[in-house]
């Protein structure tokens, strides 16, 4: 991956590589950077596979971070900057990483695990902070050569994103990465053009930025424009001011988008692709983003096991509602209990309301070269989540779906996600899409909550958008007139905004636990 970047300094020195804030950087600069990240950590005693920690927003210094470790040999820790004292303990200690990269006013938190862990030296980066090193003092004066690393070498190790149970170090090589990078890039026309700059906002710990908008940008000679946090207005405005022209995206982006009033005060006619992965997409968010933006929006899927792309849909190729086609040189399944093929269906989506999803779907699974190495130091998790079959080594996604006999794959939901009610299964999404569909509602998720009588109950949180009239009562009777009666849910609460993990999915066990102190109160 740094040799990309490398190869690119040399044929197109003064091509951009990285633009934030008004300021640029060429290639030649980045590469400059990179090299003398590398050399700053050969000088602090970082050996090939030892464990950098990066504790950043997106910011060009996180690129120099990565890549430059990458580049001596080192694995990348990658660790959301949201995370606090206990969160980094967990990271640290479980990585063994030696050096932490942080954001200055994030040096504290290390400082306060650093006795309990096996880190050596702490980088600062945007201030100096006490016991830590200036970002600038750590470049060596010099560059460096690149540590060569075989195919198989890990090269990073997130932590999935742990909406449950203690988070988990995901081992992704070297080939896993570089193979994502360029499979995805490969699904836009003509692939990652040279005048290409991609708008950088989806957060670059979690693997979605990692590898589609960093390292798949930087491989092909495009260009990247960090945005710390996610912002609509400020991002539209980035959009417009530097022309950018790829938009990756999760859901709840594409929904801030056109539920933004001042959207079409904007320029974005640059964009010629945007994408949206991390979590289902709505159709009706899709519908109303294409017919607002004049874009195409095309759904993705992924995980973090993944590197993360395994499905997508493309232009030529695409199917609303569905996750796409797996990506070529993908093995990808849909199985039932006994690891068998459920057969697929004619040609979907398929009418939820008329159709018994049990019938037609299970589990996916995928095999091929983006598939982790395994869970860093949990033989029992990697036990369970790999099954050896016709010679090759299944992962197992914990998402349910089906897919159609041209090969499209539709996700229901997560596996913990169903709700069985009454003896009867019903996956959130299907009402989540029918609330979505309803004008007076601007966002929503549904959840199972215990009911004496049916096991679980249906329960919808939903966001109005501002001043509508709708009731709680009128939300239920509408799901009523649309589904089948057990699925209706017989609890609605509005809410002012849903809890969502950075990378934009609904954190439905807090909504779980909200629900239960509510109840818990009266
Ligand atoms: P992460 O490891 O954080 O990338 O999360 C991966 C999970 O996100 C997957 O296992 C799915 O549950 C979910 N996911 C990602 N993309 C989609 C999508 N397009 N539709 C439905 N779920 C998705």
């Amino acid at each position: 991956m740094v040799k990309d970047i490398a190869a690119t300094a040399e044929s197109s020195p003064d091509e951009t590589a990285v633009g934030f804030r008004g300021q640029e950087w060429s290639y030649e600069q980045l590469w400059g950077m990179v090299s003398r990240f590398a050399a700053g950590l050969e000088d602090h005693g970082v050996e090939p596979g030892d464990r950098v920690a990066v504790y950043l927003p997106n910011l060009p210094q996180f690129v120099t971070a990565f890549q430059g470790t990458l580049h001596a040999g080192g694995i990348v820790v990658p660790m959301n900057p949201q995370y606090k004292t206990r969160e980094i303990s967990h990271l640290l200690g479980d990585s063994g990483a030696t050096v932490v990269v942080a954001l200055a006013d994030l040096v504290p938190f290390v400082d306060s695990v650093r006795d309990e862990t096996d880190v050596e030296h702490v980088v600062s980066v945007g201030g100096e902070a006490e016991g830590a090193i200036p970002f600038e003092e750590f470049l060596a004066d010099e560059g460096t050569e690149i540590v060569e690393r075989d195919d198989d070498d890990v090269a990073v190790q997130p932590y999935t994103s742990g909406t449950t149970g203690k988070p988990k170090g995901v081992l992704l090589t070297h080939h896993n990465l570089a193979w994502d990078a360029r499979a995805t890039a490969r699904l836009m026309p003509d692939g990652v053009r040279p005048d290409d700059k991609y708008l950088g906002v989806l957060p670059l710990f979690h693997i979605y930025g990692m590898t589609v908008t960093m390292i798949g940008t930087l491989f092909e000679g495009g260009s990247y424009y960090p945005l710390p946090s996610w912002d609509a207005a400020e991002s539209l405005a980035l959009i417009e001011s530097e022309e950018l022209t790829v938009l990756h995206g999760v859901p709840a982006m594409f929904n801030d988008l056109i539920n933004f009033e001042d959207a079409d005060e904007y320029d974005t006619s640059s964009i010629r692709f945007a994408n949206s992965g991390g979590s289902s997409l709505p159709i009706e968010v899709m519908r109303q983003f294409e017919s607002l933006f004049g874009v195409e929006l095309y759904e993705g899927y992924g995980l973090t096991e993944g590197s993360p792309v395994t499905h997508a849909n493309y232009p030529g190729t695409r199917r609303p509602g569905s996750i796409g086609k797996p990506l070529d040189g993908l093995d990808t399944r849909i199985v039932d209990e006994n690891f068998e093929d459920v057969p697929p269906v004619e040609k979907g989506p398929v009418n939820e309301a008329e159709i018994d999803l049990d019938e037609i779907t299970g589990e996916l699974v995928i095999h091929g070269p983006n598939v982790m190495k395994g869970y860093h130091g949990l033989p029992d998790a990697n036990e369970k989540a790999f099954t050896e079959a016709d010679g090759k080594r299944w992962y197992h996604t914990g998402d349910i779906g089906y897919r159609d006999e041209d090969d499209f794959y539709y996700i229901v939901d997560r596996e913990k996600h169903m709700i069985v009610t009454g003896g009867y299964n019903v996956y959130p999404r299907e009402i989540e899409e029918l609330l979505f569909e309803h004008p007076d509602i601007a966002d929503a998720a549904v959840v199972g909550i215990p009911d004496e009588r049916r096991g679980e109950t249906v329960k919808a949180f939903v966001v109005p958008v501002p001043d509508a009239e709708v009731t709680p009562e009128a939300v239920k009777a509408y799901c009523l007139e649309n589904l089948a009666e057990y699925k209706h849910p017989r609890e609605v609460s509005f809410i002012d905004e849903l809890p969502r993990t950075t990378t934009g999915k609904v954190q439905k066990f807090e909504l779980r636990e909200r629900d239960a102190a509510i109840r818990g109160d009266n």
